[in-house]
């Protein structure tokens, strides 16, 4: 079973993210449990816990379908102290946001060394964080996005991401989100059925498919290996429909969300619905 979503907006509060969902007839969605260029946030309030939990069950999404992402704020491989702290500190309270709404992951990017570390001490940092939010809380797994590669960005190899997961204790509750756009920026291609077919032989052989929790389904305006990201509605850009119409068909991506985060929400219904119609 396949559940196809959009990272839809939680304006007027998470449970409105809910309903949009629905309204775009998704099996799946994301959102931010805060704002997402914001520090701080007030706390989640019990009436608004409720009406998203209460949501939820009318509309028929479990956790499995959900896939809150954090803050672009948080580096969880920040090469200075005070800021590293900050970073955790805020990550944790994400962490507790998506408990008390009775989520299941938390996608997040896995942090820059700023150019002032080298890669493998600032992928120790990032794993030190996971373990110091995963000792904290119950339940939620840490869901690690692999990234174009954008300035200091790690998490742009599949090697990274492994990387990670290798200094993570609780190997339970870690797992990764692989964004097409990320990867076709980051050097894996996805043009054609057999690129798919290395890519993703590539990525079981570093990471492992156990570890997969999540993808986000976006085409890249950026060019192939750029390390670039810029998303692109499916079938736009320079990856093109295949990778997507290939993934549908393939019961490794069962049972996890497959997030949109293209660019036109408009098309989002229609994005689904061709998802949804590729599957046979
Ligand atoms: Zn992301
Ligand atoms: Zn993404």
């Amino acid at each position: 079973m396949k559940y196809i979503g959009a990272h839809v907006s939680a304006a007027g509060g998470v449970d409105k993210a809910v309903v949009r969902a629905h309204e775009l007839d998704a099996t799946a969605f994301a959102l931010f449990t805060k704002n997402q260029r914001q520090w701080r946030a007030a706390p989640l309030s019990g009436e608004v816990i409720n009406a998203f939990r209460e949501a939820c069950e009318k509309y028929r999404f479990t956790s499995a379908q959900i896939l809150p992402h954090d803050s672009y704020l948080i580096n969880l491989g920040h090469p200075q102290q005070e800021a590293l702290d900050k970073s955790r500190e805020a990550f944790l309270d994400e962490m507790r946001r998506c408990e008390q709404l009775g989520l299941s992951l938390l996608n997040f990017h896995p942090g820059s060394h700023l150019q002032q570390i080298d890669e493998e001490a600032c992928l120790k940092r990032i794993a030190e964080s996971i373990n110091i939010a995963l000792d904290q809380t119950q339940g939620v797994t840490a869901v690690i996005e692999n990234t174009a590669g954008q300035g200091s960005n790690l998490g742009f190899r599949f090697e990274h991401l492994a990387a990670i997961i290798d200094g993570v204790e609780d190997k339970s509750r870690v797992g990764v989100c692989i964004d097409t756009c990320h990867a076709f920026a980051g050097g894996y291609d996805l043009r054609t059925e057999a690129a798919c077919v290395d890519t993703f032989a590539e990525f079981d052989r570093t990471v492992g498919f156990d570890f997969l929790r999540g993808m986000h389904l976006n085409d890249a305006k950026s060019e192939f290996a750029s390390r670039v990201d810029r998303h692109h509605s499916l079938g736009e850009g320079n990856i093109g429909k295949t990778v997507f119409s290939w993934l549908m068909k393939d019961a490794r991506f069962d049972g996890i969300p497959l997030i949109l985060e293209t660019v036109n929400p408009d098309i989002w219904k229609d994005e689904i619905a061709w998802l949804r119609s590729e599957q046979k």
